[in-house]
C-alpha cells in the first residue's frame, strides 16, 4: 500500500529523511509545516506543499503518516497533535524531554489506535551490526565488558543543541542512539548506572559524558560521547571470554583477537619493565592467538522505513517499539540523576 508522508520541521534532519525516503518503495514525502519561511521555501523547492499553519497542515494535509523533526522540545506537542488528527508518527529522536512527556506521547497512541515509533536509525549502522554479528554469533564467547564511543574535536555544540532548554546536550543527542544501541543488543535489565557529565566549553549542557550501565549478569557497558576530545580511541572496544573485537571510527576498520590457547597452556614469558617484572601483562606469544577479520554485514538505513510499513500494512512487527523507547529514557534519567548527585543509581529497567 502507498503511504505518504507529512514533514515538521524540514531542517537538517528532515531534508535527510526526504532525500532518502526516494529510496524506500511505496513512500512519499508530499508536504512540510515549519516555522521558518526559509525552510518552508527550501521544501517547496524540493517538490512538497508547504504550510505555515499546523492546523492547516494538519487539515489539508494528504499523507497518513507525520514525520516530526523539530528541535526536541517542541516534539511532545507536535507529535500529539498529529496522532489525535489520526494520522501515524515517526518522532525524530530524543522522543521528548522525559519519560513523563514520553508516555504522554504512548497514551495517545494508544487511544487513537496509531503507529507510534522512534527513528533510532542508528540500530542501522554498519559498525554495530557488526558489533553484534560478533557477539551474537560468540566470535569473542561471552562479553564482560564493552566499550561504545563517539569523539569529535571541535569543542562546539551548534545551534538549539547547546541549550537546555530545547533538550540539548550530548546525553540526549548522541547518548540516546548509543544507549539504545547498547539495550536493544544485551537481552537483559539494567541494574545500575553511573554517570559523569562536563560542560567543558558549552556553559548549560554537556558536552562530554561518560556512563556505565551494568547488566544483571554483570556484564557492563561504558558508553562515552565527547565533543572537545583532541585524540580518539575505538568506536568499538569489546572483550570477552575468548577474545577481544575492536572497530575504529565510521569506516569500520578493526578486528578479531581470539584466544587459540588459554594462559595456563604455556610458559609466560617475563617481561622486564622500566620499573620491574611482569607476566601478568605480557603479551601473548603469537602461537597463542588468532587474528581474524571482522565479519561483513549489509545493512540499509531504509529498513527503518520499510518496517513501519510493514507493519501499517499488517506485515511486520514494529522493529523500534515505544517500550524500548522508554526503557531508554529511564536509563537517561538515571544518568543525569547519577552526574548530578555523583552517586551510582540503582534501577530495574
Ligand atoms: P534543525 O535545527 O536543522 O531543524 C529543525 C527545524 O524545525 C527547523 O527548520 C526549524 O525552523 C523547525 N522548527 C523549530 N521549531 C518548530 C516548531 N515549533 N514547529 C515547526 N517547526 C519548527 O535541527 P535538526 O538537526 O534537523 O534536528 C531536528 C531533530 O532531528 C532533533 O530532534 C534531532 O535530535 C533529530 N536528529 C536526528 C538525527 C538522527 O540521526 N536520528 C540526526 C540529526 C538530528
Amino acid at each position: 500500500m502507498q503511504h505518504r508522508l507529512g514533514i515538521i520541521g524540514y531542517g537538517g534532519m528532515a531534508g535527510w529523511h526526504h532525500d532518502n525516503s526516494k529510496r524506500v518503495e511505496n513512500l512519499e514525502c508530499v508536504a512540510a509545516y515549519d516555522i521558518d519561511p526559509e525552510r518552508l521555501a527550501v521544501a517547496e523547492k524540493k517538490g512538497l506543499k508547504s504550510f505555515t499553519s499546523l492546523d492547516e497542515f494538519l487539515a489539508k494535509g494528504d499523507f497518513d503518516m507525520v514525520l516530526v523533526a523539530t528541535p526536541n522540545n517542541f516534539h511532545k506537542e507536535l507529535a500529539i497533535a498529529a496522532m489525535n488528527s489520526g494520522r501515524h508518527v515517526v518522532c525524530e529522536k530524543p522522543v521528548a524531554m522525559s519519560s513523563q512527556e514520553l508516555q504522554e506521547m504512548i497514551d495517545v497512541s494508544e487511544q487513537k489506535r496509531v503507529l507510534f515509533t522512534v527513528h533510532q536509525n542508528r540500530r542501522w549502522d554498519k559498525d554495530y551490526r557488526i558489533i553484534r554479528k560478533v557477539i551474537d554469533e560468540g566470535m569473542v564467547g561471552k562479553p564482560y565488558t564493552i566499550e561504545s564511543r563517539v569523539h569529535g574535536s571541535g569543542g562546539v555544540i551548534h545551534g538549539w543543541r547547546a541549550y537546555k532548554v530545547a533538550g540539548g546536550g550530548m546525553l540526549l543527542d548522541w547518548g540516546v542512539h548509543l544507549i539504545d544501541q547498547i539495550m536493544y543488543m544485551v537481552p537483559e535489565k539494567v541494574t545500575n548506572v553511573f554517570c559523569r557529565m562536563n560542560s567543558i566549553r558549552t556553559p548549560e549542557v554537556d558536552d562530554y559524558f561518560k556512563t556505565v550501565l551494568t547488566f544483571e549478569s554483570g556484564l557492563h557497558a561504558q558508553i562515552e560521547v565527547g565533543t572537545y576530545c583532541l585524540r580518539t580511541l575505538p568506536r568499538w572496544y569489546v572483550n570477552g571470554d575468548v577474545g577481544s573485537v575492536y572497530i575504529n571510527g565510521w569506516d569500520c576498520a578493526g578486528g578479531i583477537v581470539h584466544a587459540k590457547k588459554l594462559a595456563t597452556e604455556w610458559v609466560p614469558e617475563i617481561v622486564q619493565t622500566a620499573a620491574g617484572p611482569t607476566r601478568t601483562m605480557a603479551p601473548r606469544p603469537k602461537e597463542a592467538i588468532e587474528e581474524l577479520p571482522l565479519p561483513t554485514v549489509e545493512t540499509d538505513w531504509a529498513d527503518f522505513y520499510r518496517n513501519v510499513m510493514g507493519v501499517l500494512d499488517g506485515k511486520q512487527e514494529l522493529i523500534v517499539k515505544p517500550a524500548e523507547v522508554m526503557r531508554v529514557f529511564k536509563v537517561m534519567e538515571a544518568c543525569f540523576k547519577s552526574a548530578e548527585t555523583g552517586e551510582a543509581v540503582a534501577v530495574s529497567v
